[in-house]
């Protein structure tokens, strides 16, 4: 499992290398003739990407797009580790994911897995994950972009989504101190209006502990999303999911159509499902927000 830009740059690299060839060959991307491309290689080819960036920056007069120096020194490999995974576990099962590209990293799934943000008592990566995780606050900031261009809520945690949206602090990346954690999980443990974006089950989940079906641990401040179940009262969902709700119901269609009757009739069951969710969304009123419980 992997994001989006991880796959795409996978796909980009299986087609510069020949068939059944390691990714990063060193026979392929640098003339040499054995083994793989090394650390040093690899920061030079980082080192000339950013040169090229800014150079057609320039020429193409996009100041917005220059990469500036960075005070903590070169842009190197070493660097993008802690990058990708920030953005890997944030998704739903991206710890789990984590945990197979980074392999070592038992700690993260330890204090994850069980959500006891409380609980940990080793610094490193999941340390900064929390902070950024609190201080990002993306699916809140996103769904309030989306209310002030109209999009409607539904879903039984509407009402708690549009406050969580109304008091979601804009992310514009900063470095915080050490100091910044016990804030960081003071945000994560509002419960109720603290937003989970949960792109494979098309819904956003308010997590509020009590009502939860996820069975999370008692305790714990963030739902286990890799569980989510159908009918939970934290659901939310927005103009944009039930879009989506269509769409794999049309696709679950057409498997359907190539599948024998048993298990054809199963996804069309689940289509329908799909498409009455999508109903009741789109026959929900506007919501209005109320005062976190
Ligand atoms: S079951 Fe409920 S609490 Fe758990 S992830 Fe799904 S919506 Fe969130």
């Amino acid at each position: 499992m992997a994001i989006t830009p991880v796959v795409n740059a996978i796909r980009v690299l299986e087609k510069m290398v020949p068939e059944g060839e390691l990714l990063f060959i060193s026979a392929h991307h640098s003339g040499q003739h054995s083994g793989v491309l090394k650390s040093g290689g690899l920061n030079m080819r980082i080192k000339d990407f950013v040169s090229w960036v800014n150079r057609e920056a320039a020429t193409h007069n996009l100041a917005s797009q220059f990469v500036p120096d960075d005070p903590h020194g070169p842009l190197q490999v070493s660097r993008f580790r802690r990058t990708l995974a920030w953005h890997i576990a944030r998704r739903p099962g991206g710890l789990v994911a984590l945990a197979i590209q980074y392999g070592h990293m038992r700690t993260v799934l330890d204090a994850r897995t069980s959500s006891r943000y409380g609980a940990r008592s080793r610094g490193g990566i999941h340390t900064v994950l929390d902070v950024e995780t609190a201080l990002a606050a993306d699916t809140a900031a996103r769904l309030r972009d989306r209310l002030a261009a109209g999009e409607r809520l539904s879903g039984p945690a509407a009402r708690r989504a549009l406050t969580a949206a109304a008091q979601a602090p804009r992310f514009e990346g900063r470095i915080v101190p050490r100091t910044f954690v016990h804030k960081a999980r003071a945000y994560l443990a509002r419960d109720g209006i603290v937003l989970y974006d949960n792109p494979e089950a098309l819904m956003i989940c308010a997590f509020k502990h009590d009502v939860a079906m996820c069975e999370p641990d008692p305790g714990a401040t963030a739902p286990r999303q890799y569980d989510c179940r159908p009918g939970c009262a934290n659901t939310v969902r927005t103009d944009d999911h039930a879009l989506l709700l269509r769409e794999r119901a049309d696709e679950l269609d057409q498997f359907a159509d190539r599948l024998p009757p048993p298990l054809a009739r199963r996804l069309r069951t689940n289509a329908s499902r799909l498409r009455a969710t999508a109903d009741t969304h789109d026959s929900t009123p506007p919501q209005t927000a109320e005062a976190p419980r």
